[in-house]
């Protein structure tokens, strides 16, 4: 592993290193790695373990991420490395999340090495996801910053639980990130992913308020712990109104996962009436995953009700959008980067 120093920590009288990239700030001895896995003190730096290596690459399209107002049926190139500063019993990429660097063979993968392949193969972007990218962080900017060279843009993928410079940092490279919301209840972040609610909802204002990101957020409906419509209800009003009602959100179905393989699927009908809720507090733009619903991978004019983008398994099987923008049947302006 490349032995690189990373960035937002500071030392402590006691001897400590605290790390100030995320909300957990870890205090650590000398040998010790922060809960994330992917950052240890080791003689009075700390260390950044996964700079440079990635655990696997993927050509996807754009609407798998998923990204629906962002440069519609483009390719990016996907990339992430190993490790994640939350513990989600629900989690779909474990293997990743929760592996030690060292223990899974990963590819070396510098900055310029992973903008060379986009240039070669004309990928025009790049998505940091698999594992969650702010534990990253400084290999992630060194990427962006890249890419913005070439003109390639840049996707995150992310929790959001990150804080204070490293977050200004890392979102000033982003194009467009979707943030995934998990629950409205700090109760369900602590105990299932060992977190707080109230650091993502900050990411998500900051992102809206101090960037120039385009902004999607996922919720993983979960039967039993986040399905209520009462949940569903809190969430489309706060999004509603803190990032506004062009925010997309993407109700994504559970499928049995990671520790949670006992909970069962969640319940497509369910899932079609949370879609409905949502709406119904003024959201535009609500989509449905991992499952098949009519009209839940679709893009209504919210003006006039036409049909204008619809999607297939992350395919575009319809783009009626003006040149501009905009509805072609009323001109009413649809949110997102064309
Ligand atoms: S990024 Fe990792 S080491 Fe740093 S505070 Fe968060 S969990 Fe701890």
């Amino acid at each position: 592993m490349t032995e690189k120093t990373a960035n937002y920590w500071h030392s402590l009288e006691d001897g400590r290193i605290q790390c100030d990239l995320c909300p957990h700030n870890c205090k650590l001895k000398t040998g010790e790695q922060g809960i994330c896995k992917a950052r240890f003190h080791e003689d009075n730096r700390l260390v950044a373990a996964t700079y440079g290596h990635a655990s696997g690459f993927a050509i996807d399209p754009i609407e798998k991420k998923p990204l629906y107002h962002f440069f519609p049926g483009r390719a990016v190139l996907s990339f992430g490395t190993l490790g994640c500063n939350l513990n989600c019993q629900f989690c779909q990429n474990w293997h990743l999340s929760h592996s030690l660097p060292g223990l899974i063979k990963m590819q070396n993968a510098s900055p310029a090495s992973i903008v060379n392949r986009m240039l070669a193969e004309k990928i025009p972007g790049i998505a940091f996801t698999y594992n969650e990218p702010v534990i990253f962080t400084e290999f992630a900017v060194d990427v962006a910053s890249l890419c913005h060279e070439h003109h390639l843009f840049t996707v995150a993928v992310t929790a959001g639980y990150i804080q204070g410079q490293a977050r200004k940092d890392f979102f000033s490279v982003m194009d467009a990130a979707n943030v995934d919301l998990k629950s409205f209840q700090n109760k369900l972040y602590s105990k299932l992913c060992g977190a707080r609610l109230k650091p993502v909802l900050d990411t998500l204002v900051y992102i809206r308020e101090h960037t120039t990101t385009w902004l999607e957020i996922t919720t993983l409906i979960i039967p039993g712990h986040n399905d209520s419509r009462s949940e569903i209800q809190q969430i489309a009003r706060w999004i509603t109104a803190n990032l506004g009602p062009n925010t997309p959100w993407h109700l994504s179905a559970f499928r049995s996962a990671g520790k949670m393989s006992h909970v069962a699927a969640t319940n497509p009908r369910i899932l079609a009436e949370l879609h409905d809720e949502a709406k119904d507090q003024g959201l535009h733009y609500v989509y449905t995953g991992n499952i098949f619903f009519p009209d839940g991978s679709a893009t209504r004019c919210p003006a006039c009700d036409t049909k204008i983008l619809d999607r297939s398994r992350f395919e575009i099987i319809q783009n009626s959008l003006s040149t501009d923008g905009t509805c072609p049947h009323c001109g009413f302006v649809i949110s997102g980067q064309w």
